[in-house]
């Protein structure tokens, strides 16, 4: 499916919903439709065709990357003048991403209507560029089994790399050189690399502090690849492992392995959920599973759909998720271990083919 192929699909769900024009207001999602990767990016969809406001940062840009469709080169607010052009077409009502519109964003849109019509112009289409979005198209899986594969090389090349004494800091910027040289644009988010204790912080941005004789790894990261985000983790060990550590270790990555194996069309996020905290609940750590076990992931690092808890929503062939599970023992050690998954018509498949047997170094 081309960009023009995704507009007519985003359009049509628009006119479904009763809107007969579409305003694009997030960045990503005007990615996807255009192929624009300016940061300024508003997308306008009528029954006209589409049209692109950015600013004047981007005049050379946008007319390149955006190719086939009209260009607006906006004075001061691309928000504003999409909203004024729209207004000044023959449209009834227009959606907007309820999502990513903030109540002076829509204030400010408003204004930008004559005011008899201004009152009734915009309905919310939340997350209707987003849900398509969910699922992959074979050129997008294409980029991103791309850029997961070159996560699982960078890890691969980063392991020697790694030794008691040095800051988490350095691992990060060692892993983080490769990744620009191989020709990421960027990372998906700020890489995490979390030892000894500091593992058993979800969340762990790699900090001054420096790796311990003994301890965990944690080890999160993406590369961003021709748009494509790429996410994994793996959590290797310093030094010597004691028994529960290694216990834990095993639990971890069966429950990981029960969710990764519970990914296939029109099973419920919720379950797949279950599938990972069922094995950990077995071992009586599943009160140190503090978050969902997955995400959507694409443009962005955080799409839909979400795998957690109760989530009714099903799976569908195309989508990319990840499965994620962790534990995490306050003052002692975490440990999380993360796949991209991709869910296809016979069941799925890993895009991130790292070994996730225990590495000690
Ligand atoms: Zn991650
Ligand atoms: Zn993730």
């Amino acid at each position: 499916m081309d960009y023009r192929a995704r507009r007519q699909k985003a359009y049509e769900q628009a006119t479904a919903l009763g809107a007969d024009a579409l305003l694009i207001t997030h960045v990503p999602d005007a990615f996807y439709l255009t192929g624009f990767t300016g940061s300024n990016a508003v997308v306008v969809l009528t029954k006209r065709g589409a049209t692109l406001f950015t600013d004047g940062r981007y005049i050379v840009q946008a007319r390149e990357e955006a190719r086939g469709i009209r260009v607006v080169i906006a004075k001061k607010s691309a928000l504003l003048e999409a909203c004024a052009a729209v207004a000044a077409q023959n449209i009834k009502q227009c959606g907007f991403d309820s999502d990513h519109t903030t109540v002076a964003m829509l204030d400010a849109m408003r204004r930008a209507v004559p005011a008899p019509r201004r009152r009734s112009f915009f309905v919310k289409t939340p997350a209707l560029v987003a849900r398509i979005r969910e699922v992959k198209q074979p050129e997008e899986i294409a980029k991103m089994q791309r850029s997961a594969l070159l996560g699982c090389r960078l890890f691969d090349e980063l392991l020697p790399d790694i030794s008691p004494g040095m800051r988490e800091s350095e691992v990060a910027a060692k892993l983080e050189y490769r990744a620009r040289i191989a020709g990421a644009s960027g990372m998906s988010f700020p890489t995490i690399v979390a030892a000894g204790p500091r593992s058993a912080l979800p969340h762990g941005e790699a900090s001054n502090a420096r790796i311990p004789r003994r301890g965990f790894v944690v080890l999160d990261f993406g590369v961003i690849l021709d748009g494509y985000c790429s996410d994994m983790t793996r959590t290797v060990y310093v030094g010597s492992i004691q028994r529960d550590e290694q216990a834990a270790y095993e639990a971890v990555l069966a429950a990981q392995e029960n969710a990764v194996a519970a990914v296939r069309a029109d099973v419920s996020c919720g379950d797949v959920d279950e599938a990972a905290r069922s094995v950990l609940r077995r071992e009586k750590l599943d009160r140190y599973f503090t978050h969902s076990t997955g995400h959507g992931v694409g443009i962005e690092i955080h799409e839909g759909p979400r795998i957690a808890a109760r989530q009714q929503q099903r799976l569908v062939p195309g989508m990319v998720i990840t499965i994620e599970p962790g534990i995490y023992i306050g003052g002692k050690f975490g440990i999380r271990i993360e796949d991209m998954v991709r869910v296809t018509e016979k069941g799925s498949e890993i895009m991130t083919p790292a070994t996730k047997a225990l590495i000690t170094l």
